[in-house]
């Protein structure tokens, strides 16, 4: 296979695990269902674990998933080497109470989920998805197809909005219509439940965000771009699994390679499946003690350790080139990024720069920086929490992309396929 073919194989089995992963529950529920079919053996937090050498693993927590593999020659000091990503993207979430209706409409009661552009979520064909907690203790996926719809108001009743910029009012000019008629007669989570085969009448909780119903796609010319929902951040976590399968199937790694993919990144990640909890830390405990390490021997693995945290950054807009650094200007198609901040908004320093650059080359893959525009400040991700929380050097990466936050994101396909190989570089390294 050419490069090209199979940066488009790997792009298209990304637009699959897109699809496969309206929520962040499906989309952890998605990692473990790749990698079990690839090997690895399912873990139950509330048993005891398997002797950890040469095992491949993982467990799911919510809407986090984490994977390892342990080198069938791992000691109680072998280092590990996470890639760190998150399940979750902004948009909206069911409120409690969510059938609701007004003059012959069905509608649905959302809330804001972090920090989604709103104009991109109007006039799009959504899915509901998310999980429900049933009555006999049972905790469900459910995901319905194309359902709900926000309508933007018609030109002729909005004149100024060309002139005037779009401005949505978040309560009540965001709530989709589903159907048509009297809310007394209608249940949105009837429709949710049937969608897993659930007695609505059992139903007594529910986590349930909106999706776009669309596909991904390739297109541009030479097929540079891919377009979809959710990129930020499932091209990492895509990329991750891609990598760590690889890695398995390879044999030993030389340290243990994990790969942590958090939940609630989009609101600061503190939960218990987000970067800010204590998800990751229980699980290498765990492993470290599958191995026999005692409390120094941790440290000592820890201190030789590396986590690369992978969430999307921005490329250089051509119609916004002010709003960039004048020199560090990233763009689709020439590599990941290395993300650099003074403020520590990112991980990255001297060290793992010097790294990274060695992971990239070793996979044969360009790279390039992101440097924010000072009058522009940037957002943070997963690294330095994790690098605050373990004490492992961290370095923060990504891939550009335009429309970050969009309910439908812009990323370069040759970029998609890179990580994946400096992923799989930085496991084995
Ligand atoms: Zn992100």
């Amino acid at each position: 296979m050419s490069h090209a073919e199979s940066a488009r194989a790997h792009v298209e089995d990304l637009a699959d695990f897109v699809a496969a992963s309206p929520s962040s529950y499906h989309a952890a529920e998605e990692v473990a269902r790749r990698l079990e079919a690839q090997g690895f053996t399912r873990l139950d937090e509330t048993e005891a674990w398997p002797a950890q050498r040469g095992g491949r693993y993982v467990i799911v927590r919510d809407g986090a998933a984490i994977a390892w593999v342990v080198p069938s020659n791992a000691t109680t000091t072998t280092p590990v080497h996470v890639l760190g990503a998150h399940t979750d993207s902004p948009g909206f979430k069911l409120k409690p109470q969510p059938t609701t209706g007004a003059r012959g409409w069905l509608q649905a009661a959302v809330e804001v989920y972090g920090g989604p552009l709103l104009n991109s979520w109007l006039d799009r064909e959504l899915r509901l998805a998310g999980r429900l907690a049933l009555a006999d203790g049972r905790v469900v996926l459910a995901a319905t197809g194309p359902l709900l719809r926000i309508p933007q108001l018609a030109i002729h009743l909005d004149r100024g909005v060309n002139n005037n910029g779009l401005v949505l009012d978040k309560q009540n000019e965001t709530q989709p219509v589903w159907g048509l008629g009297d809310p007394i007669d209608a249940d949105l989570l009837a429709e949710l439940a049937a969608s897993a085969g659930a007695d609505p009448a059992e139903v007594r909780g529910f986590d349930a965000v909106l999706a776009d119903s669309a596909r991904g796609a390739i297109f541009g010319k030479d097929d540079a771009f891919f377009a979809s929902g959710r990129l930020d951040d499932l091209a990492s976590v895509h990329a991750g699994v891609v990598a760590l399968g690889h890695v398995a199937a390879d044999g030993d790694p030389r340290a243990i390679a994990v790969l942590a993919a958090f939940d609630h990144e989009e609101l600061g990640s503190a939960s218990r499946s987000g970067a800010a909890g204590p998800v990751l830390e229980d699980v290498l405990e765990r492993i470290y003690a599958g191995l026999g390490a005692d409390a120094v021997e941790v440290h000592r693995a820890y201190a030789a350790s590396w986590c690369l945290s992978s969430d999307v950054g921005h490329s250089v807009h051509p119609n916004y080139a002010g709003k960039h650094d004048p020199v560090v200007q990233p763009v689709l198609g020439s590599g990941p990024i290395l993300k650099l901040n003074a403020n520590q908004r990112y991980a990255t320093d001297a060290v793992g720069s010097a790294a990274w650059r060695a992971w990239c080359e070793s996979a044969g893959v360009s790279t390039q920086e992101f440097v924010s525009n000072n009058d522009v400040p940037c957002g943070s991700t997963i690294g330095p929490i994790t690098a605050t929380r373990l004490g492992i050097r961290t370095v923060d990466v990504g891939i550009p992309i335009l429309s970050m936050h969009s309910a439908r994101e812009l990323a370069g396909v040759s970029d998609l396929h890179d990580l994946a190989a400096v992923a799989k570089a930085f496991f084995t390294a």
